[in-house]
């Protein structure tokens, strides 16, 4: 693996032909030609300007939770923010957290603080940047209700301010659907319900306990695969009518307890899972007249 030195302050580290399938939850991918882990927005525009200046594509990516990378990899350049972009601190009323806060840490941070309604993201395995994209949620609420405004920097090098209306959130969607190419970098959340800290975290303790009753003890998934269709049954229900439990393709696997979980019980490949999921989609639209919708980023072709 040999390493390129692009910033004066020697952070903006660029490794070559990265394994990328350690990186997400699903374990599934290829590598990436080059992976950065910008150590702040400096270093994102550094690594934004060279992308730009030297024509590679360029991919975002935070736990890797909600991705099937291909087994071919990415080409071009990945932002790896997991450990990057890690600021969380309060302002007054508000809560500020960078791009790549684990959406669990900002929970315990307004529990610490005694702020009630971040408990729905304690079982969420993302992170603030990609939660903010998709408008995570759970249990009957989204980062919309707790969102005050984001900060995105644009492929053009400017740093956009764009509250929630701005964003368009609904349900896992929002206008950064429509510019893949632009990275969240920072986000403020109002800390609007003061409540005692021991109650809160009973309230997370609970819906983690919640979610094991219903999702597979598996790791290696994305979460849900598919939306969940406005206004009929559950994508989960659908997919288990159509009769998906248990069904395997290679070692991608529909998991028997929750019908949109795709487990990877072994060695699976991007190839298989994409299989399974067209499979799905053709059966449940055959047999229930009802068109899954992706809620799961296939890169790199979503970006292509
Ligand atoms: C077991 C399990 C349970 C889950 N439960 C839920 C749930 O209850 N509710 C829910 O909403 N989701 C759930 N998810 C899905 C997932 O955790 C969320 O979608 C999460 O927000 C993804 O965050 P990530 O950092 O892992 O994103 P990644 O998978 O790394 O990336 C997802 C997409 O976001 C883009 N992206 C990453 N960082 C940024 C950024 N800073 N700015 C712009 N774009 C970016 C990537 O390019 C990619 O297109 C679950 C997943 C798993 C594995």
């Amino acid at each position: 693996m040999s390493t390129e030195i692009i910033s004066k302050s020697n952070r903006g580290l660029i490794s070559e032909n990265h394994p990328l399938a350690p990186l997400t939850t699903w374990r599934i991918g290829g590598a990436a030609a080059r992976l950065a882990a910008p150590a702040d927005l400096e270093d994102v525009w550094g690594l934004m300007r060279l992308a730009y200046d030297r024509g590679w594509p360029l991919f975002f990516l935070g736990r890797g939770s909600n991705v099937l990378i291909d087994d071919a990899g990415l080409p071009g350049l990945t932002l790896h923010l997991a450990k990057s972009l890690q600021g969380l601190e309060r302002h007054g009323e508000t809560l500020r957290a960078g791009a790549g806060v684990a959406l669990p840490r900002l929970a315990q941070a307004a529990a610490k603080l005694g702020f009630a309604g971040f408990e729905f993201l304690a079982g969420i395995p993302g992170t603030v940047g990609a939660g903010v994209r998709l408008n995570a949620g759970a249990e009957g609420q989204s980062l919309a209700g707790v969102l005050k405004r984001v900060w995105v920097a644009t492929p053009q090098l400017q740093l956009l301010e764009l509250t929630p209306a701005e964003l368009g959130l609904g349900y896992r969607t929002s206008l950064l659907l429509n510019f893949p190419h632009w990275l969240v970098v920072e986000a403020e959340f109002n800390l609007a319900h003061p409540a005692g800290p021991e109650a809160i975290r009973a309230r997370m303790a609970a819906l983690i306990a919640r979610r094991k009753t219903r999702q597979p003890a598996n790791p290696r998934s994305c979460g849900s695969v598919f939306k969940n269709p406005a206004g009929g049954p559950p994508a989960g229900r659908l997919i288990e009518t159509a009769g998906f439990k248990g069904h395997r393709l290679g070692d991608a696997v529909v998991s028997r307890k929750h019908a949109n979980f795709i487990l990877n019980a072994g060695r699976a490949t991007a190839a298989h899972v994409k299989a399974l999921m067209a499979h799905i989609q053709a059966k449940v639209w055959q047999t229930q007249g009802v068109a899954l919708e992706r809620e799961v980023v296939l890169l790199p072709e979503d970006l292509s």
